[in-house]
């Protein structure tokens, strides 16, 4: 079977709607597929500062959130990134092969360290492509389910493993970003123009796996609309009411058209109500069950660190050959 890799940051108490549709439902679907790796990119969380107790805290929630969402750690293997130290050691290597102008083209990086400040910025928000290649390449997957943001750090692997085949000789498979077509980009639903993201400068925009039914409502209700009162998809003039109609049609598997037709003569706060319905619906009971799952912390250490051996095998295998490729001494 084919191989796919995929993860997302434990940088929030809550994973998001767009991280729900733009990744993990996709993902469960997934795995019925290919041999699935999913982990959780502790590394890459701290390219931004965090607090270490919080850290460890939401690694194990999103870790609970994977699972309560439909990953299933007998057939996928779920685990964190710090525990397969073989990222960090491919990272280095990844890093020496990509040029400076290349790495000052990631926009996620201008639009990060800009968010911070040119001073706060850290370095490894500046080489955390370098280190998402080594996520990617150690798996030797066919694809890398990712949403539209990030299909330039994608391209970026993809380059390396194809420049490092070049100098040393066939080593990586270059994988492809497998990119959802439906429900791929939900927006900020204070700034619908803006993705939804963990890193959003406030949290009323996003609808969170955590949040409560009652929030949940509350952000819906209080989302920014656009003039006029006409209920239509039209990403240009009306991204505030389109993003609601996207997020209904995705979570219900219905065509935005159809959903459209109903809403003809009725009001945006109608759409909004029942919208959130729709959402409390999906989300309140992933919520109870990831809340069930944080309160036994050794059993999910226990299931992650299973998922950690089974990580290991694969890429320790490909660690050793791109050591020996590189020309770097064995060790014993
Ligand atoms: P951060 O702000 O820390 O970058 P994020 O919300 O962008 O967080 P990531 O961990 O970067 O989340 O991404 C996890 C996955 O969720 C990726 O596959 C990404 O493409 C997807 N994703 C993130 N935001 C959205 C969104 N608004 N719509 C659809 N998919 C999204
Ligand atoms: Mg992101």
């Amino acid at each position: 079977t084919e191989r796919v890799l995929s993860g997302m940051q434990p940088s929030a108490d809550s994973l998001h709607l767009g991280n729900y549709l733009g990744a993990l439902v996709n993902w469960v679907k997934m795995q019925e597929r290919y041999d699935a790796f999913f982990f959780i990119p502790d590394m890459h969380a701290i390219t931004v500062q965090q607090d270490p107790a919080e850290l460890r805290t939401r690694v194990r929630r999103t870790a609970a959130q994977y699972i309560a969402g439909g990953l299933d750690v007998e057939r996928s293997t779920v685990f964190v990134q710090s525990h397969v130290p073989e990222h960090a050691q491919l990272g280095w290597i990844m890093t020496c092969l990509t040029g400076m102008g290349e790495a000052s083209r990631m926009t996620q990086f201008k639009d990060k360290s800009a968010k911070q400040g040119a001073d706060a910025a850290g370095v490894g928000l500046f080489t955390y492509p370098m280190l998402q290649a080594a996520d990617i390449l150690l798996y030797q997957p066919h694809g890398v389910p990712v949403g539209q943001d990030q299909k330039q750090h994608v391209e970026l692997s993809r380059n390396l493993a194809q420049r490092f085949n070049h100098r040393y000789g066939e080593t990586f498979r270059v994988p492809e970003p497998l990119i959802p077509e439906a429900g791929a980009r939900i927006y900020d639903l204070q700034n619908p123009t803006a993705k939804m993201s963990k890193s959003a400068a406030s949290p009323a925009g996003l609808l969170n796996l955590m949040d409560s039914d009652k929030q949940i409502a509350k952000k819906i209700k209080s989302a920014v609309t656009d003039d006029g009162a006409e209920i239509r998809f039209d990403q240009a003039e009306k991204p505030g009411v389109s993003n609601l109609l996207s997020i209904y049609s995705a979570l219900t598997d219905r065509p935005i058209g159809e959903i459209v037709e109903e809403y003809q003569d009725r009001m945006y706060g109608h759409l909004k109500v029942e919208l959130a319905e729709v959402v409390v619906a999906k989300l309140s009971p992933i919520r109870s069950r990831t809340e069930e799952l944080l309160e036994d912390p050794a059993q999910l250490d226990a299931l992650l660190a299973t998922g950690a051996a089974k990580a290991r095998s694969v890429a320790g295998e490909t660690l050793a050959e791109v050591y020996d490729k590189v020309g770097f001494l064995p060790a014993s």
